[in-house]
């Protein structure tokens, strides 16, 4: 970690928008990498930006607290897994349901109503091979030009990484589910 001996008298650059839109990842073992998705969704609906949220994991019944808050926020959304997908007992039927997320969430990326578009989760379904690595990797570089993308999820692939603009691993020095506690409203959902 660098220290500085006096406080900064220049914020970071800001306005120089020379491309239009970026691919974030959010990856690691650490708590946040959705959250903090759901907080540049945020900052996009500040700033008028149409903004659609598709889940890979979370079932349409077991809906968290942003799924609400997005909502009233006129951000589309849609939580199209099967819900979590190791307690299902039906893993052919859980791995189509992914791969129909998948295909909607490719024409959405490319239709480009939306100026960002968070999806969640997503690296579970790609890293059991549900989805094409390169076949994301490719709509993401030919997504229209004003399209953001954020993609969540653990143990993103170096050809994601690759591709992303922005990239940040959340690293575990702690979580409280270690201890045996488990995930609680308000806090993780
Ligand atoms: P959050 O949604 O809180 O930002 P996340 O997206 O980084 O977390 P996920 O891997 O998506 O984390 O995990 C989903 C759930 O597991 C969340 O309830 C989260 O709080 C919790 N969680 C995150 N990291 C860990 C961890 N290292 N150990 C146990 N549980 C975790
Ligand atoms: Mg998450």
């Amino acid at each position: 970690m660098t220290t500085q001996e006096r406080p900064p008298t220049e914020g970071p650059p800001i306005g120089s928008d020379r491309v239009p839109s970026l691919v974030l990842v959010h990856t690691g073992h650490g708590k946040g990498k959705s959250t903090a998705a759901f907080g540049t969704m945020l900052r996009a609906v500040s700033r008028g930006w149409k903004v659609a949220v598709v889940q890979f994991l979370k079932s349409g019944n077991w809906k968290v607290g942003e799924e609400k808050v997005g909502r009233s926020l006129g951000v589309d959304w849609w939580a199209l897994g099967d819900g979590f997908t190791w307690d299902s007992d039906n893993m052919s039927e859980t791995e189509a349901v992914a791969r129909e997320a998948w295909s909607f969430t490719r024409r959405l990326i490319a239709q480009g109503n939306h100026r960002m578009v968070v999806l969640d989760e997503v690296t579970y379904p790609l890293n059991w091979g549900w989805i094409d690595e390169s076949e994301m990797v490719e709509v993401l570089r030919s997504r229209p030009s004003h399209v953001t993308v954020i993609l969540t999820g653990r143990d993103a692939p170096d050809s994601l990484i690759e591709a992303a603009d922005t990239v940040t691993e959340m690293v575990k020095v702690k979580h409280a589910f270690d201890r045996g506690i488990r995930a609680r409203r308000g806090i993780d959902y």
